[in-house]
């Protein structure tokens, strides 16, 4: 069994966009800028622009947050997201997710202008992601195709089985898996809460990605001899040995699948880091493809 180690991958990326950065500056141009917009004061997504900001100062980013209070209106977040649209010290933004439940996150989303849309959540992108062309692709799948083309990990014919549909995790993952790139090629099952035998399905997996929130969902028994399995999953569950009093639990039971498996992730420092460092690639093709450069 081999560790995919997404915190020493992660860590190579970051040093490679410092270094490109450096490059920018030292020729007199500004630094990419990312925004991050956060309505609320929910615990888990203060922590992630908290790691989004920590990331920016790493690699010589210039990084906004922006803080809205939870009461905020609808139309007032899209006010501010159609000025960063057109702020041009800006070169992508986020606009971190859940948000309180009076505001449409669909609206939200339809009002980022792609260009800027470095989540990769917007129709425009999205589109573009299916056909295969330019664009920015959602930071956790994206995270996970350059995991294996690191580890240099053959995926064509083999049969992947995504556990879990969601627009910016699952389905995303799928298209990429399916597509005639590698790594890409592998023959693709989405599953979800409506999958029957699921055990069985994933038995057949060469490939296993997790992406449920449901934690150590899956075990040994679900799992083929020598499978690839790439863990999603991130849910915080109290533990108070922890000085936060909390801890992150994946969607698989590590323990006890990483023995049969060739490859495997694990939470936290897996697909998590992926993740932060895939929002650093998005960002600095902004700054590209935006002129910023
Ligand atoms: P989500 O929007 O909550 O969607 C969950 C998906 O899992 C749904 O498609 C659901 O099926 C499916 N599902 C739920 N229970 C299932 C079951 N028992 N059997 C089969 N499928 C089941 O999830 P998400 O946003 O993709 O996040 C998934 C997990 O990944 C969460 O733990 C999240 O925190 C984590 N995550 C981690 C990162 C990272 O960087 N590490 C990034 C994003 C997300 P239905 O569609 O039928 O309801």
């Amino acid at each position: 069994m081999q560790l995919l180690d997404g915190k020493a991958c992660s860590e190579e990326i970051r040093k490679e966009i410092k270094k490109e950065v450096e490059n920018i500056v030292s020729n007199g141009r500004r630094p990419p800028h990312l925004a991050a917009v956060l309505v609320g004061n929910d615990g888990a997504s203060q922590n992630y622009v908290a790691f989004k900001v920590r990331d920016c100062d790493e690699v010589g980013f210039d990084s906004t947050t922006i803080r809205m209070d939870s009461s905020s209106t609808e139309q007032k977040l899209l006010d501010k997201i159609i000025e960063l649209n057109q702020d041009s010290s800006i070169d992508g933004f986020i606009v971190q997710l859940p948000l309180p439940a009076h505001i449409d996150e669909n609206k939200v989303i339809l009002t980022i202008s792609p260009k800027k849309d470095v989540d990769g959540f917007c129709p425009e992108n999205v589109g573009n992601l299916n056909l295969g062309l330019p664009t920015y692709i959602s930071a956790t799948p994206n995270g996970i195709m350059e995991l294996l083309r690191r580890y240099e990990i053959k995926t064509e014919s083999k049969h992947c089985v995504v556990l879990g549909r969601s627009n910016i995790v699952g389905t995303p993952m799928a298209i990429l898996m399916s597509r005639n790139t590698e790594p890409g090629n592998a023959t693709v099952t989405l599953a979800h809460s409506r999958t029957k035998n699921l055990k069985q399905l994933c038995l057949t997996a060469d490939i296993l990605i997790v992406a449920i929130g449901k934690t150590e969902f899956v075990t040994a028994d679900m799992v083929k001899e020598g499978a690839i399995v790439i863990d999603v999953g991130q849910t915080r569950v109290p533990d108070n040995t922890k000085k936060s009093g909390f801890r992150n639990v994946g969607d698989v039971d590590f323990q006890n699948v990483k023995n049969k498996c060739s490859y495997i992730t694990y939470v936290t420092g897996g697909v998590g880091p992926m993740t932060r460092a895939s929002l650093l690639q998005n960002t600095l093709k902004a700054y590209k493809r935006n002129k910023g450069a």
